[in-house]
């Protein structure tokens, strides 16, 4: 029985929890033999990227620490005013980490940039950053992606953590609306 709900959207993304599990295999794979023994310790931005990071850290056969943050954008949906402001901070030091930041999309890039930022004055080790999606047709200032998920074209994307509103989180594809169609 397939559920309407469970419907993908009309829009030109789609990947299947199949293409997702295994671009998440091999991410896993990479970054276990990029860090070696060293701690690693990842840091999810919520909402949208839990499901992404609960897939990541156990295709990571290292040890590894846990910790969240979360943060809102200031301005509608589809357009970013870049004033970004955070809304949970870390409970954990960053002192002496190699960090893994795991973000659900990379849009304009602004969100990232301001969370590097704010990261790299916390004393890591290192920062490193890791995406499913990313849109560089819509990028506004460039950011590293060290472990990218898939580069997608300019649609709006959902599902897989990924909502529209607050909903669609929990379906377990990425799917989209069509460019330009209302996202509400
Ligand atoms: P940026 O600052 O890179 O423009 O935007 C980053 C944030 O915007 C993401 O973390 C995500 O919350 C939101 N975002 C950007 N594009 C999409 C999209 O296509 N779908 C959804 N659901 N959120 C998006």
């Amino acid at each position: 029985m397939s559920a309407p709900f469970f419907t993908p959207g009309p829009g030109p993304v789609q990947i299947t929890r199949e293409a997702i599990a295994a671009r998440i295999r091999d991410l896993g794979q990479r970054i276990s033999d990029d860090y070696g023994t060293e701690p690693l310790h990842l840091i999810c931005v919520l909402n949208g990227a839990f499901p992404f990071t609960a897939d990541l850290m156990r295709a990571i056969q290292r040890p590894l620490t846990l910790d969240f943050l979360s943060v809102s954008s200031y301005g509608s949906r589809t357009e970013t005013s870049g004033e970004v402001r955070l809304v949970k901070d870390l409970d954990q030091s960053l002192k002496g980490k190699h960090v893994l930041l795991v973000e659900d999309i990379i849009d304009t890039g602004l969100t990232m940039q301001y969370l590097l930022g704010y990261l790299q004055g916390r004393g890591p080790l290192s920062v490193r950053v890791a995406s499913l999606l990313s849109k560089p047709a819509r990028r506004l200032v460039e950011v590293p992606i060290h472990y990218l998920g898939f580069e997608i074209e300019d649609a709006y994307v959902y599902g897989y953590g990924l909502d529209i509103d607050h909903r669609y989180r929990n379906l377990p594809f990425v799917t989209s609306l069509r460019l330009g169609e209302d996202a509400s």
